[in-house]
């Protein structure tokens, strides 16, 4: 173990054990971890690990929240627990949970296929190391979202491994059948069942409690993949079959009323994720001719038409759709999308294409 104080020129700090000063406030501990780091606790049976990470971005607590928790009080473990903390120097960059990574740096959940000329390269690079000489039985990667949502899980196929894993948390899964983006998850379902837990807003206390909640009931489970009796809802397993985007040249505001630019989206719209938005549904306010919203299909494909109504005015869904992934947040929807368009699918589901994004996780 390191002792405090010691200059990082690690990429990766490894402790055995939860360190002492997991006794201190999150800040304060955060500050002590300086960076991303890895923790080994032991469990009754140590042949077999469960692995939880959290905090690959900065703005996003409850992960940190999260394994803090379980390092300051850590729970009897059927097998070993390790943890994983992501992007903790942009989570301690001021204000504290604002940047999803530093300015100079990459996306801490987009570096983990490629080579591994940084220093979060190599971090990444040491966890993979580290987990591929231990048998994984299960892995668990906590986000938070810029927007308004209920918990979910983002799955990469429907197996029952995966269903029941994300099910310590949620009974809602979005099936991500898109083009590799170097996750985490991408890396490591391939040598286990993996899920990404959305554990609900970013800064919003209940969302942290339940991202631990769900983890204390994952990593003390006698068995990773039986069925929880947690929730009494059917696992709900949505595929997006399209998105709306905002063109380019397009300016974009979220408020009450608008203020100068092309198109205005009502605030709190967010809020209808994994609800059903009925045909008729004002989207957004359009200023001028320009403000526009184009969707495309799985294919890349655009098919405004059959989903959007663009009237002098107004933009209007022309059917009823889930949206899933809907953003209230400027930047996110124009640099990937304002919403995705989901469908139920059964759980054995055939996979299908899917837009490409970097929306999930
Ligand atoms: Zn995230």
């Amino acid at each position: 173990m390191f002792s405090p104080g010691t200059d990082l020129i690690e990429p990766l700090r490894i402790f055995s054990g939860a360190p002492r000063q997991a006794e201190q406030n999150l800040a304060d501990f955060l500050k002590w971890v300086g960076g991303p780091a890895l923790f080994h606790l032991r469990g009754r049976d140590s042949n077999r690990c469960r692995v939880l990470c959290g905090g690959l971005h900065g703005n996003e607590p409850s992960g940190f929240f999260a394994i803090h928790s379980l390092l300051r009080e850590p729970p009897e473990f059927p097998v070993d627990t390790i943890l994983i903390l992501g992007n903790v120097k942009a989570a301690l960059q001021d204000p504290g949970f604002y940047y999803r990574m530093l300015s100079q740096e990459e996306d801490m959940n987009r570096i983990w296929t490629g080579g591994v000329h940084t220093p979060l390269r190599q971090a990444a690079a040491e966890v993979l190391r580290y987990l591929a000489r231990r048998r994984v039985e299960a892995v668990v990667d906590l986000h938070n979202n810029s927007g308004f949502y209920p918990i979910y899980s983002v799955i990469l196929n429907g197996a029952p491994s995966r269903i029941a894993l994300a099910r310590h948390w949620t009974h809602r899964y979005v099936r991500y059948d898109g083009a590799s983006l170097g996750t985490f998850l991408e890396v490591l379902d391939r040598i286990c069942p993996g899920v990404v837990i959305e554990c609900g807003q970013a800064g919003d206390p209940s969302a942290d409690l339940r991202a631990l909640d769900g983890a204390v009931r994952f990593l003390t489970a006698e068995r990773p993949f039986a069925p929880s009796r947690e929730f009494q809802e059917d696992a709900a397993v949505y595929r997006c079959v399209a998105r709306v985007t905002v063109p380019q040249e397009v300016s974009l505001e979220f408020g009450s009323t608008p203020t100068g630019s092309d198109l205005t989206i009502r605030p709190g719209i967010d809020r209808h994720n994994f609800e059903l938005l009925k045909a008729g549904t004002r989207l957004a306010e359009r200023a001028r001719p320009a403000g526009r919203l184009v969707v495309t299909d799985a294919f890349g494909r655009e098919v405004t038409k059959r989903f959007l109504e663009h009237s002098p005015r107004w933009i209007r869904l022309t059917q009823d759709i889930v949206p899933v992934m809907m953003t209230n947040d400027g930047r996110a929807a124009k640099s990937d999308c304002l919403l995705y368009v989901a469908e139920r699918v059964d759980v054995a589901g055939a996979a299908e294409p899917f837009p490409r994004s970097s929306r999930p996780a």
